[in-house]
């Protein structure tokens, strides 16, 4: 039989012999460059139990794709063995994602008895590093950054042990034999200080002193280097602020368990679920009035972004802290996250006052993932640490071997064949030379790891993205690959279309702050009736100047501005606050919108609401991508379209139709005349655009037929908004999708472009 799925590395084969030694069978399990393959032999019934058991009590890590039997000839063994790993030929197996450590090990590793008392790299076939540690494929200790540490007698007599947990744990080590940690600074270094018997360490206890002092500490963890301050300290977290030249955009929290997490925020079940989980992502939830964490933590936000542990290392720093522990991406503003120690030492002198790091190196860069939890249903932000390299299937298969380079913002690529699309982890912003560094090389780990010679390079239709000039670069070098542009809202809605199984036709909603348009403008805001194969643009928001073109994203009260003229509203002459507060350039930004000079026009939803909460005074300039939308959201709170009633926008019935989302500005700024509560009027903000969205959609079902709509855009991660639209659309009668899996932001853009590439690849 053949297994295929994720079936190396996370105790298959340990598992298999196991089985076939309590059924009594005879044969033989081993990894190869497909997965898992076993032969048996043994009576009928044995094998039927067998091949039941196999899918029913299969490791926790384990994810089975297929498994495929044929009857083959007995050879008379009676005993069963474990097969050595062969190298070579084509590679289809798949990595496992990392996991955090489980509850054994964490057994194990209170127990002052066990020789891996407080030893911070415990681990075995159960949890552990994966991906960040592989270096090439099958997956076998050589081919990991383990390959340098020479497992010690009991380890080893462990590894070979088939009875034992550790039964070819391939990064298993303990610390006679293992990695070791090492604190350096201020001007000290601690090095080798984890020694059996002693507990969590020198290094962990004086870590934890320099955190409880109101130092920076700089961590390494499974995919990166983190920054590390005690949440409860402002003076720390400001000082980790200043020196990241990191504003306002929220810190992570780690916190030591459950109960420590239900002190800061008020957890539903799915959330704790997600916490809890082996995958161990960011959840942002809802903060708890007087929580305690200084405000520099995460400044004017109603919500927090938990962990709970997920290394040896975190469960000792925590329990040694003993309080919750600001953990950020090991960085300088939007650097990529430090991996190796010399560039972490390097970029991360400036901000930390000591490392706390350790000789097992990190392969592959990985950042920490965000979830979100929308009626149970977990709703990925970020999709990266404990997620990557895992699939996500498609129901056809690929042609030919597709590249997909994803979009400008929130960058991941996409590497697909057969019917799996492999998505990066989260590489970031590709405006510097360290992520664009980041992606290449990404790319080239990943070609290797799965064996995928792209053939076909998908791209986005914006001439200036990084992504897109790497695309036209191959075929410059004199690759034999073939070019697919995508355009960028409509990649959006194939990458929905993807995230649920499905291959349209749809009626797509993609609302997000900027994307290139087939007609040169940006476009934002839009309605399309799409299938993998192609799109029309069916309607859109009615597109308005952005006086000063970047700077109106930086600066929403210049969306305003743009907005209030388009409602004919003069706001400095109806002393509106906003204009107020703006006056020293009001005027020009409006002489600007008007002319058209350095103006493009836009349809985008989140310039839209930019501007509402630029009038409403939330917000007039941001600091991260998304604020202003956020705050607004926060204001609006989770009940919002309840009874605070909603705005209405009226629609230009053309082909396509233009929705007037000046509208929506104008009720604003006539209940703020009336002295409305601004948590109301947020609320019927939310309730205009759920409105308009659905009105669009009618008009769509009325000329198309189509009754199926999918939901996407960055827009799209306000919860208020999202919740709030399937529900009204449901209500009248359409069937949504909306993202899971795969986010809706600019992380899902190389998803949609895979499929879509391949749709007309089939063709
Ligand atoms: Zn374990
Ligand atoms: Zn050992
Ligand atoms: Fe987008």
């Amino acid at each position: 039989m053949r297994v295929e799925g994720t079936v190396q590395g996370v105790g298959f084969r340990p598992f298999v012999y196991s089985l076939a030694s309590r059924l009594g069978l005879g044969g033989v399990v081993g990894n190869d460059v497909d997965g898992v393959f076993a032969e048996v032999e043994g009576p009928p019934g044995a094998v039927r139990k067998f091949l039941l058991a196999l899918e029913n009590e299969a490791p926790p890590l384990a994810r089975i794709e297929r498994i495929t039997t044929r009857e083959i000839l007995p050879n008379g063994s009676g005993a069963f063995a474990i097969a050595p790993s062969e190298a070579g030929g084509p590679r289809r197996t798949l990595v496992s994602a990392d996991s955090a450590t489980c509850a054994d090990c964490l057994a194990e590793m209170a127990d002052p008895a066990d020789r891996r008392f407080g030893y911070p790299f415990i681990n075995c076939t159960n949890c552990g590093p994966r991906f960040t540690i592989v270096t090439d494929v099958p997956y076998d200790r050589p081919l990991t950054t383990m390959a340098g540490f020479t497992m010690c007698a009991p380890c080893a007599a462990e590894y070979h042990d088939p009875a034992d947990r550790r039964f070819h744990a391939q990064p298993t080590c303990c610390p006679a034999c293992g990695p070791a940690l090492w604190l350096a600074g201020p001007g000290t270094v601690v090095a080798g200080t984890v020694v059996a018997g002693t507990g969590a360490g020198e290094a962990v206890r004086r870590a934890a002193e320099l955190i409880l002092a109101g130092q920076v500490l700089a961590v390494k963890g499974l995919g990166g280097w983190h920054l590390a301050v005690d949440a409860c300290s402002q003076q720390a977290a400001a000082a980790l602020r200043g020196r990241k030249h990191r504003e306002d955009k929220p810190f992570a929290v780690m916190v030591a368990d459950l109960a420590a997490a239900r002190l800061l925020c008020e957890l539903d079940e799915a959330e704790a679920a997600l916490l809890a989980s082996q995958r161990r992502p960011i959840v942002l939830s809802a903060r708890r009035p007087g929580a305690a964490v200084a405000d520099a933590v995460a400044p004017g936000n109603r919500q927090l972004g938990l962990m709970l542990p997920y290394t040896p290392l975190h469960h000792l720093l925590l329990a040694a802290i003993g309080r919750p522990l600001v953990l950020t991406s090991g960085n300088v503003s939007d650097e990529p996250i430090a991996y190796r120690d010399s560039d972490a030492l390097d970029r991360l002198g400036g901000i930390a006052d000591a490392f706390l790091g350790h000789d097992r190196a990190i392969h592959v860069r990985a950042d920490d993932s965000v979830v979100r939890a929308l009626r149970g249903r977990e709703m990925l932000m970020r999709r990266s640490r404990g997620y990557a390299p895992e699939p996500v299937r498609v129901r056809w298969a690929f042609r030919r071997p597709v590249l997909a380079c994803g979009a400008e913002l929130k960058n991941t690529f996409c590497l697909a064949k057969e019917n799996h699309a492999f998505l990066s982890p989260h590489i970031g912003d590709l405006e510097n030379a360290e992520t664009l560094r980041s992606f290449t090389e990404g790319i080239e780990h990943f070609r290797r790891l799965f064996d995928i010679e792209p053939r076909v390079v998908a791209h986005d239709l914006h001439p200036e993205y990084l992504s897109t000039k790497y695309a036209l670069e191959l075929e410059e070098d004199g690759r034999d690959v073939h070019l697919a542009g995508v355009q960028h809202h409509h990649a959006h809605i194939a990458s929905c279309l993807a995230d649920n199984g499905e291959d349209g036709p749809v009626i797509g909603v993609a609302f997000d702050g900027t994307g290139f348009g087939t007609d040169g403008t940006i476009w934002g805001g839009e309605f399309l009736v799409a299938d993998l194969a192609g799109f029309t643009r069916g309607g859109h928001l009615d597109p308005v100047p952005m006086p000063g073109g970047a700077a109106a994203i930086r600066q929403p009260w210049r969306m305003a501005a743009a907005y209030l003229d388009a409602a004919g509203i003069g706001a400095a002459a109806a002393g509106l606050d906003v204009a107020r507060r703006n006056e020293r350039l009001w005027a020009d930004v409006v002489r600007l919108a008007r002319r058209g000079v350095h103006s493009p026009v836009t349809s985008s939803a989140g310039r839209l609401f930019d501007a509402a909460a630029a009038v409403l005074g939330v917000r007039d300039a941001v600091n991260y991508e998304g604020q202003a939308a956020i705050e607004l959201e926060q204001l609006a709170g989770p009940d919002a379209g309840g009874g605070a009633g909603a705005y209405r926008a009226g629609i230009e019935p053309g082909e396509p139709f233009r929705v007037r989302g000046a509208d929506l500005i104008r009720a604003i700024v006539a209940d703020l005349e009336k002295g409305t509560a601004a948590d109301v009027i947020a609320a019927r903000f939310h309730g205009g655009v759920t409105g308009l969205i659905t009105e669009g959609c009618e008009l769509l079902r009325e000329r198309t037929g189509l009754s199926t709509v999918a939901l996407s855009g960055g827009v799209f991660q306000n919860l208020v908004l999202l919740h709030g639209t399937a529900a009204r659309l449901e209500a009248r009668g359409f069937s949504v999708l909306a993202h899971s899996r795969v986010p809706c932001n600019d992380s899902g853009i190389s998803l949609g472009q895979a499929v879509i590439a391949a749709a007309a690849d089939r063709r």
